[in-house]
């Protein structure tokens, strides 16, 4: 195995600096509170960044969905529509809620979930369809929502790639009823590993979100009934009297130390995100001329955030299949190239529900041929040029 020379070992995530080491220290030195004014600073400036009249913290972004559809009603006797192509984490939201998931198969330029089979796919019974902005790249809204008017359901949307990103001008995330965002270690930004953000314009639906989020408690000032929909602050001037639950709810709430760091975060966004959408465009035109590789494609629609490069590799052209491919750059050249994703009809947890391979052809077929190479912000035009290199070398 070569020496490796550069950062191409880690595929994804953001890059830290001075700025959130400062911040950091100073949440400390404040005894590193949960849910303080660090979360409420960051859900104020995500909500403004977003363009949308509300966003709550999260946990992660499991619990962004998982929140959402819960705010939404879904639950037993509900279908829920998305993807075979996303993390487990969008369906599993809404089958650890009891509903129904279905899968609808993608279109082949985009990799995202194809509205044209989703009409096929509504019943009444569909509560939720959770587009997932896949890549970096968003659906194609204007079709999903008009189904969404028409037959009545919500829209979750699944921004956890797609940060930044957007559609028509509008950002990811605040088309649909909610929008929900990750801020895993592996995500455009990141909350320390782990964290999620929710954004809605609808404040009925909002409230549900917050309340769930944190046990559906609310604190009650002396005079006034409701005070806070956060138990850790008490209302200014008003001597706390008592504490109640709407009902039995959950903690998925985000620290201060972490909303501290996504503070810093989304001020860098766009900038973290140039840098990918720059290498996706050197990387674009270093391969463009490789046989049997067909390339990500940006849709006029889209602001592309290049969460993840995906390229498909058609074996009789350039010699060699994804296994092979995935093997030998990382054995031969150091390289780890990812292989995102398994469709969830592949898996046992979606076996045992009934699906099973080719059920979903277009999901199928990219799957056996989609790899995506290292993107993330910190890859330099050396480590770029290697890696096209690479890829030139290994073709038959
Ligand atoms: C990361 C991710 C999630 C889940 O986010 P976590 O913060 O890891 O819980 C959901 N959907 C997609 C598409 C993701 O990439």
């Amino acid at each position: 195995m070569s020496e490796i020379k550069y950062d191409l070992q880690i595929q994804f995530g953001t890059e830290y600096g001075p700025e959130e080491e400062k911040a950091i220290v100073e949440t400390l030195r404040k005894n590193a509170p949960t849910s303080g004014n660090a979360c409420i600073q960051f859900e104020k400036d995500f909500a403004e960044y977003c363009g949308t009249k509300f966003a709550r913290a999260t946990s992660n972004g499991t619990a962004s969905l998982f929140l959402s559809m819960l705010a939404l009603g879904v639950g037993p006797g509900d279908r829920v529509l998305t993807t075979p192509v996303t993390w487990i984490a969008t369906a599993a939201a809404a089958t650890t809620l009891g509903a129904e998931v279905d899968f609808v198969d993608i279109d082949p330029v985009t990799y995202n979930i194809d509205p044209e089979k989703l009409k096929d796919k509504i019943t009444p019974n569909t509560k939720v369809v959770a587009p997932v902005h896949l890549y970096g790249q968003c659906c194609d809204m204007d079709a999903i929502m008009g189904l969404a008017e028409k037959h009545g359901f919500a829209v979750v949307e699944d921004a956890c790639h797609t940060v930044g990103g957007e559609y028509k001008g509008r950002k990811a995330g605040a088309i649909g009823a909610t929008g929900c965002f990750s801020f895993h270690e592996q995500k455009n930004m990141s909350t320390l590993g782990e964290g999620g953000m929710i954004v809605t314009d609808d404040a009925a639906l909002f409230e549900k979100i917050a309340l769930y989020r944190s046990h559906c408690t609310r604190v009650y000032g002396k005079s006034t009934k409701y005070c806070s929909l956060d138990e850790t602050k008490f209302p200014k001037g008003k001597r706390f009297w008592w504490q109640d639950f709407d009902d039995t709810g959950y903690n998925f709430r985000m620290t201060d130390i972490q909303a501290a760091v996504g503070i810093i975060q989304l001020k860098k966004l766009d900038e973290l995100n140039q840098r990918r959408i720059d290498n996706a465009a050197y990387l674009t035109a270093g391969l463009s001329d490789v046989p049997g590789l067909t390339l990500p494609k940006v849709m006029p629609d889209c602001k592309h955030v290049f969460h993840l490069y995906p390229v498909q590799i058609d074996a009789d052209v350039y010699g060699m299949n994804k296994e092979d491919f995935v093997y030998t750059m990382l054995n031969e050249r150091g390289i780890k190239v990812g292989t995102h994703y398994i469709p969830l009809h592949w898996t046992t947890a979606f076996q045992k529900r009934g699906f099973r391979k080719g059920q979903f052809p277009v999901a199928d077929s990219v799957a056996e041929r989609i790899v995506t190479l290292p993107i993330n912000p910190r890859q330099t035009r050396e480590a770029l040029d290697y890696l096209i290199e690479s890829i030139k070398a290994l073709k038959k």
